[in-house]
């Protein structure tokens, strides 16, 4: 059992919210691998939690690591998990080298970034916004793609 895993199944609410965002956060295979096969698991063991959120509902961020899990063992390129969640800041994904950042408007509280995911090359449209904290909402140009081999 990884301690990932453990946290998901712990039955607290801070755990959970902390294994949801490592997973989120994750592109480590030996990290991820082992949680795949435990998703129903995870999902009886997180049903009945009040996993609280004050903007946004936190349970969304549990599906979101779920799915992410489920893309993983599909095969699909790691910029699927940018889909469908909105805490995915353009710049720090250039900075850690998981996009390219190809063009954007103006500077601005409210922007727009187009972005390439190195690995695959697909494009995405990043709307930047601001509703009591920033956000950006990712959308590809196209379907998402197959994690390259290596
Ligand atoms: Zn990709």
């Amino acid at each position: 059992m990884t301690a990932l895993l453990d946290d998901f199944l712990s039955g607290d609410p801070s755990r959970v919210l902390h294994a949801t965002w490592e997973t989120i956060a994750s592109r480590d295979i030996a990290v991820l691998r082992p949680l795949v096969p435990a998703v129903p698991r995870i999902r009886r063991a997180t049903e009945a939690l009040d996993l609280g959120g004050i903007i946004y509902a936190n349970r969304g961020h549990l599906d979101h690591a779920l799915d992410k899990l489920a893309q993983f063992d599909a095969g699909e390129c790691w910029c699927a998990g940018y889909v469908g969640i909105l805490t995915f800041d353009p710049k720090k994904e250039e900075a850690v080298d998981h996009v390219r950042i190809v063009s954007t408007s103006e500077p601005g509280w409210s922007m727009t970034y187009q972005c390439e995911c190195v690995v695959c090359g697909l494009t995405f449209d990043v709307e930047q916004g601001d509703h009591h904290f920033m956000w950006w909402k990712w959308v590809p140009r196209g379907a998402i793609r197959p994690l390259p081999k290596r």
